[in-house]
């Protein structure tokens, strides 16, 4: 954070400093209290504490900073002193606990439709990897998914008692020891599987760089759902329609894991891809749902500054890869546009 030169230059892009209009949440104020702290000018306050959970970690001004410094290194390493002082707020150690204690950190109980469709499937090497946000809050989508890759004849599939990837807890805390138990019953559990296709992004992000960055082995191949599904069809006949496709990138997909061409390649074979404003590594967020569990208001308007976004470049239906960015979107879709799972425009076209 001593490394901000507090020169402004990433504030217009933060989503949540959007969404608010407060200063406080650019990266350049963080860093600004951050530092104090450092310093032992002021108190790790509530207030500071809080300031640190009002960020997404969504990498914009990662990818804008001037010093070439990383905002979100040093946003992960404020929580896991939070965390290790013991001053965690009451609505993050909520859901800390909870994945302690029941698995995820929705503290949710199995959707029992998606618990059957599992039931109901073959064992593979391949394992599909539905992720938190899918099971327990867009459960709809999770089957969807798992009826188009049946439909396109894939040979996998998914645990019944699926571990958690972890990516909500280092979301939430960081690189605590917590955090590196759940990565490593998870890479147990996982270990064995040829490859894993992960539905969510964030957990393809997890396994690939997190995992690594704690020395966890896994010995199986990643792959994201859109990855899988433009292998898939890359020798099935589909119909091309007059659908004219806006993918929003999702953060951790563009920036993270520098995947931006499958969508596209998937989208142009079914329709016609139109752009959205900021796209590619220029994405800005859509929606984040664990911070929907203590922060539901900032969230809606993120996903309504994204809708705005689509409208302005003359967008129809918005085609989002993330549960947690179709989730807000859903929530939010203004009259006259739409909002679809990757796998949902690929079923109007099949
Ligand atoms: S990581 Fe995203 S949400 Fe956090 S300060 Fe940077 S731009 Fe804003
Ligand atoms: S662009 Fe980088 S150096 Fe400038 S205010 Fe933002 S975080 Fe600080």
């Amino acid at each position: 954070m001593d490394a901000c030169r507090f020169c402004w230059m990433c504030r217009h892009i933060c989503p949540i400093g959007n969404a608010t209009g407060q200063e406080r949440n650019t990266a350049r104020a963080r860093a600004l209290g951050l530092s104090l702290v450092a310093r032992e000018a002021v108190e790790y306050s509530e207030d500071i504490i809080n300031n640190v959970y009002e960020c997404a970690l969504c990498g914009a001004c990662v990818k804008e900073c001037v010093t070439g410094w990383d905002p979100v290194a040093f946003t992960k390493e404020a929580r896991l002193g939070a965390a290790l002082d013991g001053k965690l707020p009451p609505y993050v150690l909520k859901m800390v606990t909870a994945v302690l204690e029941t698995g995820n950190i929705y503290g949710a109980k199995p959707d029992d439709k998606l618990t059957a469709k599992i039931k109901g499937l073959k064992k593979s090497d391949t394992l599909f990897f539905l992720g938190a946000d899918a099971r327990y809050k867009t459960p709809k989508n999770a089957g969807e998914a798992i009826d188009l890759l049946l439909k396109l004849g894939a040979d996998f599939t998914v645990l019944e008692n699926e571990p958690d990837s972890g990516y909500g807890l280092d979301f939430l805390v960081g690189a605590a020891a917590e955090t590196k138990t759940l990565f490593d019953a998870c890479a147990k559990t996982l270990n064995g599987y040829k490859q894993v296709v992960c539905y969510d992004p964030a957990d393809a992000k997890v396994f690939r760089r997190e995992y690594k960055e704690q020395g966890i082995g896994v010995d199986f191949a990643i792959l994201t759902f859109t990855e899988y599904l433009s292998i898939m069809l890359s020798n099935k006949s589909v119909k091309k329609s007059d659908l004219v496709f806006t993918p929003q990138d999702s953060a951790i997909l563009a920036r993270d894991l520098e995947e931006t061409q499958p969508i596209r390649d998937i989208l142009e074979k079914i329709g016609r891809v139109s752009e959205m404003l900021c796209n590619r590594r220029d994405t800005m967020l859509a929606g984040n749902l664990i911070m929907n569990e203590y922060m539901p208001l900032v969230m809606r308007r993120v996903a309504l500054d994204r809708w705005t976004n689509a409208k302005n470049v003359g967008a129809k239906i918005v085609v989002t890869e993330s549960p947690a960015e179709y989730a807000l979107l859903a929530a939010t879709k203004p009259e006259g546009l739409d909002v679809l799972s990757l796998e949902e425009a690929i079923e109007k076209c099949l």
